[in-house]
């Protein structure tokens, strides 16, 4: 057995009590690794006596994973190269694995020949920990969906995640060392506004115009606060940042859509007080007077747009709140279609509108919801196409589904705007027609609610063919 450092010599020497006394684990192997050193440290390290480790090979400390590496160590020192704070793992007595960093050092005779080695373990199972959770830290703060800028005390950039990135076109490289104030379209407002109310309450938060890479500005919603150590010393800022421009123009588009819709309201509310108006000052004038039917008939008609306009609204609202619901029955289409023909013929004597022939199909369905697009696409076939053209009207199938077509002769949709006409609000030409541009969007729903398909094909002057389908129902009408 090799002279052990670690063993108590007849005379104890400084090294012996050095090494005794250290804080990190020693342990010391003769040539064939077996431990003949092992300290007080190495004993709470562990958690082997000395008395039961002397004598057995280190390998006991090794997971079976890592012994290879260790003797690929061994080898880089026996040609002269140092082993230094060497990170791996070791195993405890009770099984734990532990990260350790170590540092072996070979012990030589008088004469400089090496007879052993001396490893010094260094426990950081808590270091890779922390480091771990700082990782997932970092991590999740890159990929935070919101925009994360840290700032210094001196309103230098040091930090950006990617979502700033996205928001500005800035590369985190790009941004750090840069002054905050550098990205406000106004920089003033930052030393006017925002550093003083954070001075003063330790956060600040509301809309910023900021500028985006390759010119231009946008607003973002900021929340920024002040960073304190332990003692209350302010470290740095961190903003987090929201690109509103979808919510502002979503503000905006709320606005116009508000003033629009009060002015449709307004309209028919307009003539029926006109008619009223009229008949009372008659009244008061002669003591009597009588309404004819063409103005009972007036009134009836602008009744109905004030109902279609008001239940477009509710549609709307509650297609935005989940709260849209079917209600499922077996339904004859080719009867719902025909009464539904009867009713705008009586509507509007204005336009022909032809049934084509057609087969009885019955399909899963909710009445009221189908008659409301099929309404919908019949009086858009009249408002969009001149008095007295033709609007026809067939069910088919197609691939096994009941396929319904409304076809007018009117003006007809440009090729790029078709793609947007079934979205919330949209209109080809803004409030020109009566509308708010809300029933091809509910038709959308309606027909996406059933599981079908609603389409249009369309040429400008020549007119439009929108096309449904549904699900065809096994069961018998009688
Ligand atoms: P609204 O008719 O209230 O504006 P819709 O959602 O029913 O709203 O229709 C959206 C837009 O699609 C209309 O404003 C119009 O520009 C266009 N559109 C709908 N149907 C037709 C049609 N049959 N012919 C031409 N354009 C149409």
């Amino acid at each position: 057995m090799a002279i052990s450092l670690l063993a108590k010599q007849p005379k104890a020497n400084h090294v012996f009590y050095l090494l005794e006394n250290s804080n990190d684990a020693i342990l010391e192997v003769d040539l064939e690794r077996n431990i003949v050193g092992w300290n007080p440290a190495a004993e709470k390290l562990y958690g082997y006596k000395k008395r039961e480790i002397l004598g057995k090979a280190a390998d006991i400390l090794i997971p079976e994973n890592k012994r290879k590496e260790i003797l690929e160590a061994f080898k880089r020192l026996a040609k002269g190269y140092p082993v230094r704070n060497f990170e791996t793992e070791r195993i405890r007595k009770d099984g734990k694995i532990i990260n350790v960093s170590l540092t072996i050092s070979p012990i030589r005779d008088d004469k400089g020949k090496i007879i052993g080695h001396l490893t010094i373990y260094r426990d950081v199972t808590k270091h890779r920990k922390l480091e771990e959770k700082l990782k997932a830290f970092a991590k999740a703060m890159d990929e935070a969906p919101d925009g994360i800028q840290i700032v210094d005390s001196s309103g230098k950039i040091t930090y950006s995640n990617k979502a700033v990135e996205r928001i500005y076109g800035f590369k985190p490289r790009e941004l750090r060392g840069k002054h905050v104030n550098t990205m406000n379209a106004d920089p003033k407002f930052a030393s006017l506004v925002i550093i003083p109310a954070i001075k003063k309450f330790g956060r600040w938060e509301g809309e910023l115009i900021v500028k985006k890479k390759g010119g231009g500005t946008f607003p973002i919603w900021l929340t920024t606060s002040l960073v304190k150590n332990a003692k209350g010393k302010p470290l740095a800022m961190v903003g987090v940042i929201r690109d509103i421009t979808e919510r502002k123009k979503l503000d905006e588009l709320k606005t116009e859509f508000l003033s629009a819709a009060a002015h449709e309201l307004k309209t028919p509310i307009t003539t029926l007080k006109l008619i009223v108006g009229s008949h009372i000052s008659k009244h008061k004038k002669l003591g009597k007077d009588k309404i004819n039917l063409s103005e009972l008939v007036l009134i009836d008609q602008e009744l109905n747009r004030l109902n279609l306009l008001i239940n477009d609204l509710l549609d709307d609202a509650r297609i935005e709140s989940g709260k849209f619901s079917m209600h499922f029955e077996t339904v004859n289409l080719k009867g719902l279609i025909f009464n539904v023909i009867k009713k705008m013929r009586i509507i509007s004597r204005r336009h022909r509108i032809i049934f084509h022939r057609s087969p009885s199909i019955n399909v899963v369905a909710d009445r009221n919801r189908i008659e409301q697009v099929l309404i919908n696409l019949i009086s858009n076939a009249m408002k969009y196409s001149r008095d007295g053209s033709k609007i026809e009207i067939g069910l088919g199938e197609d691939k096994n589904r009941a396929k319904v077509y409304v076809k007018d002769y009117g003006e007809g949709i440009p090729k790029e705007k078709i793609p947007l006409i079934f979205d919330r609000f949209y209109q080809v030409k803004e409030y020109r027609a009566r509308g708010f541009g809300l029933g091809l969007y509910i038709s959308r729903q309606i027909i996406n609610a059933h599981k079908g398909k609603i389409w249009v094909k369309s040429k400008p002057s020549h007119g439009s063919t929108f096309y449904f389908t549904l699900r065809k129902s096994t069961n018998l009408i009688p």
